[in-house]
């Protein structure tokens, strides 16, 4: 069923070589080497990555788009060679890549520059943006808080109705039910691409279709495919996607919209304020066209720079095998959880596509307990419910305990982990 398993890995001395270009891997933690599974919530840096940051701030430092001497120029050009070279990861045009804070910062763009098509502004152009009374938004019953609260937001502004794709019990989404929710009323469906709680896959073509079929925009959050599956917008057809830095090598602070070129050009901007119009009067002001016009203020030039050092480092090992590589520790991180009594790993089990992330119940013990366990042995995992609360009630638990790997992950690291939880159940059972 995996896309990946005929793509080549990472064998395990490319692994150990590449780990030696993440130092904080070598650090030891209560006294254990640390075992960091942990990427989900944010991956570690290479040194690249922190070298592309420290060498801007040392030899290129200036305001970009504004000053005429050389040193502007010259962070001009390395912060737009940062947006080209995103632009080419996901498939992309370079003024359809957006700088923002992170992906909840590009869904609230989104979402409030709709909320401003839905007051009129914007002027015509802009009409296919708004939403009110009778009209529906969709989500589905998975998505981490960043990808939901937005539209309830957005919802409560216009007076739009926010509907949802339930799970199954397995936990993949209802497509039968999709396809009764997307109807002539919606105007907006948004979905993650793959969960941040299952770490399974979703069906983006067959959402896709049924949005496009309804006139409907498509949002995709791709924060935890970005980093790990070779991702074509264009191919997908989304309208819009957005994803974090800090998840894929880079620092904190830098993520992306995308949004295709027309829709951008025709969507009223979220924030206002200087570099992003081209005239200015004390009753108004026109924008610049994308990307410019959602770019409000002093940019994040150091941080998109070490993007670009990030996704150039992600392209020189080659996502399809990172893709595989981590493929394979998620099933022996859902096999392994699987096997031990008492835990139960949400979602479907093993056989179904997932990246390398699992979470999991413990009957009788607080993710808590077993967090804090497994730091005492230097494991380094996410316990709580992962800002996705609908869907852990859906599963009938309040919090869970959450391994995710990266391409650094080895299978020893994944062995030693579930040789952890073994012991949790030992210990507290
Ligand atoms: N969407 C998903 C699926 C995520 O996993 C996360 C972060 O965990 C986000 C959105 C929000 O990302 P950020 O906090 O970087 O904006």
């Amino acid at each position: 069923m995996t896309t990946t398993s005929l793509v080549d890995s990472l064998s395990p001395a490319e692994v150990d070589r590449l780990r030696l270009d993440f130092p904080v891997l070598g650090e030891r933690v209560n006294g254990h080497p640390l075992v960091y599974l942990d990427s989900g919530a944010t991956s570690q840096k290479p040194l690249s990555v922190l070298d592309a940051e420290r060498e801007y701030y040392l030899h290129e430092n200036a305001a970009v788009h504004r000053g005429a001497h050389t040193l502007a120029a010259l962070a001009t050009e390395r912060f737009e060679d940062a947006r080209t070279t995103v632009a080419r990861f996901v498939g992309a045009r370079d003024d359809e890549i957006v700088w923002t804070s992170n992906a909840t910062e590009g869904i609230n763009l989104v979402a409030y520059a709709m909320g401003n098509a839905s007051l009129g502004r914007g002027g015509a152009a802009a009409a296919r943006f708004a939403l009110g009374e009778g009209d529906e938004i969709v989500v589905t019953e998975m998505e981490h808080h960043a990808n939901l609260l937005p539209w309830q937001e957005l919802a409560a502004r216009t007076g739009a109705t926010l509907r949802y794709i339930p799970l199954a019990d397995d936990g993949t989404l209802r497509l039968d039910e999709a396809a009764a929710i997307i109807g002539s009323r919606t105007k907006v469906l948004a979905f993650t691409h793959v969960s941040n709680v299952l770490g399974t896959i979703n069906p983006v073509a067959e959402l896709v279709g049924l949005a496009h079929a309804v006139g409907a925009l498509v949002l995709l959050d791709a924060c935890q495919s970005a980093p790990h599956l070779s991702l074509d917008v264009v191919s997908l057809g989304v309208d819009f996607a957005v994803f974090s830095g800090h998840k894929m090598l880079a620092p904190t602070g830098i993520g992306v919209l995308y949004g295709r070129r027309e829709l951008l050009n025709a969507l009223p901007p979220f924030l206002t304020g200087g570099s992003m119009i081209t005239t200015v009067t004390m009753q108004g002001a026109e924008y610049l066209p994308a990307p410019q016009r959602f770019e409000a203020g002093t940019q994040k030039v150091s941080q998109s720079i070490a993007l670009g050092a990030a996704v150039d480092y992600l392209t020189a090992v080659g996502l399809g095998r990172i893709a595989a590589h981590e493929a394979e520790l998620g099933r022996r991180l859902v096999e392994g959880l699987a096997a031990i009594d008492g835990v139960r790993v949400l979602g479907p089990g093993v056989g179904h596509e997932r990246v390398g992330l699992a979470s999991f119940d413990v009957a009788g013990i607080h993710s808590h307990d077993v967090g804090q366990f497994l730091d005492d042995r230097g494991i380094a995992v996410r316990v709580g419910h992962h800002c996705a609360q609908p869907l852990h009630r859906r599963f009938g638990v309040v919090s869970t305990t959450r391994a995710s790997t990266y391409l650094y992950t080895t299978t020893d690291e994944v062995d030693e982990f579930l040789a952890g939880v073994a012991e949790t159940v030992t210990f507290f059972g």
